[in-house]
């Protein structure tokens, strides 16, 4: 059976719940498919200790402010999914759970989504599938002699299962550094990181990443001088549970073993450190193997785009990901801005 409409948002994280947002203000007909059975996107399936780098009201996507979680400055995912449970309901987007998008392919006029459940036709898509299931692992000698448990961050939940284990977690982001804190207390931890951790200011939270992703892109689309962006201020914002365990001295990194062995890890140096389990903070790619038979054009597992718009394809937009689509585009904060931007550049297409 094919279905029809004007827009077809695959996934229903914040990123397509923003377009569905934008989308129904501009009076387009559109279906959001969500491969989740639930709502929530990603933020259902993070570990539970896991806290948002910004303050409620500065996670907010259009429309609705997020509400304070009482007690925690800083709200937890297990709030951020109630948000977007409430978001979808209140302003009644036509999200589809269950139904996953094996392909988008061109189809006379129209764009075709191909998907578990019967396809859909529609004038223009828009693609917000995140990164969560594309987690990245790093290629590093010895990783398949290792004989104990390796799991990445999409894997990690709770410090529960690893009481009184060796654990070493590599990656110097924020994954590495809040899931090196969770473990610490409850198992031997020994953190990895490729260079040393650079930590924001304990007073810079997510409002001030916004701003820097945003002060990039125009200085970016200005011709001038490349501001860094985020990454300038530094890779780690110390929240609460991080700052209390660097503070005491609990969270020190080492530099990235040269190898693994059937045991544990072995330094440049020659030391090793004998480990049960290794777990990877090392980071995601965009999730657009349903866009792969559209053959477009891109580099490092990105698509060429026009801010949202996809270079080879315009009535293909992509949201969320990363700044590559937008400031801030794959953050709470900042993809309202960017879900605008592509929603109104679609009604011109389409209308
Ligand atoms: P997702 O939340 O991943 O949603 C994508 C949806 O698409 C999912 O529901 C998925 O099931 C669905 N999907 C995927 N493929 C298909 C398909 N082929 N067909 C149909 N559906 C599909 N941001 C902040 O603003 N504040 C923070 O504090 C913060 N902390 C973070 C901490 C971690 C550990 C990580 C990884 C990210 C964090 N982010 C934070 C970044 C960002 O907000 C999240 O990554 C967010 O989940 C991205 O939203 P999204 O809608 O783009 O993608």
């Amino acid at each position: 059976m094919t279905e029809q409409t004007d827009v077809v948002v695959v996934g229903g994280g914040q990123a397509g719940l923003a377009a569905g947002y934008h989308l129904r203000r501009l009076g387009i007909e559109h279906v959001i498919l969500d491969a989740c059975a639930a709502p929530g996107g990603a933020w259902q399936h993070t570990w539970d200790s896991l806290r948002l780098f910004s303050p409620a009201a500065y996670s907010s996507l259009p429309g609705r402010l997020m509400p304070v979680q009482e007690g925690q400055p800083y709200p937890g995912a297990a709030h951020v999914v109630d948000y977007l449970a409430d978001y979808e309901k209140r302003y009644e987007l036509p999200v589809r759970h269950g139904v996953r998008v094996a392909a988008v392919h061109r189809d006379a006029t129209f764009l075709r989504a191909e998907t578990d459940r019967g396809d859909w036709r529609a004038r223009a898509v828009i693609s917000a599938t995140g990164t969560w299931g594309r987690p990245f692992l790093p290629v590093v000698p010895g990783r398949g002699e290792f004989t104990g448990r390796q799991l990445h961050t999409v894997q990690y939940r709770s410090p529960a299962e690893f009481a009184g284990q060796r654990v070493i977690v590599v990656g110097g982001g924020n994954s590495g550094a809040q899931i090196a804190a969770d473990l610490t207390g409850h198992a031997h931890v020994t953190w990895v990181t490729r260079r040393p951790p650079r930590y924001l200011a304990d007073d810079i939270d997510g409002r001030a990443l916004f701003d820097a992703a945003t002060a990039r892109r125009r200085a970016l689309d200005e011709g001038r001088t490349d501001t860094g962006g985020v990454a300038s201020l530094g890779d780690i914002v110390a929240v609460p549970p991080v700052r209390a365990a660097r503070d005491t001295g609990l969270l020190t990194a080492k530099p990235m073993f040269t190898r693994l062995t059937a045991t544990g890890a072995q330094w440049a140096d020659g030391t090793r450190s004998e480990a049960d389990a290794v777990i990877w903070c090392t980071g995601f790619r965009p999730a657009l193997t349903h866009l792969a038979g559209l053959r477009l054009r891109g580099t490092r597992g990105h698509i060429a785009t026009d801010r949202t718009r996809a270079a080879d394809e315009p009535r293909l937009h992509l949201l969320g990901y990363g700044d590559w689509t937008g400031p801030a585009s794959a953050t709470l904060i900042g993809v309202g801005r960017t879900a605008r931007e592509a929603t109104r550049e679609l009604a011109l297409l389409i209308r």
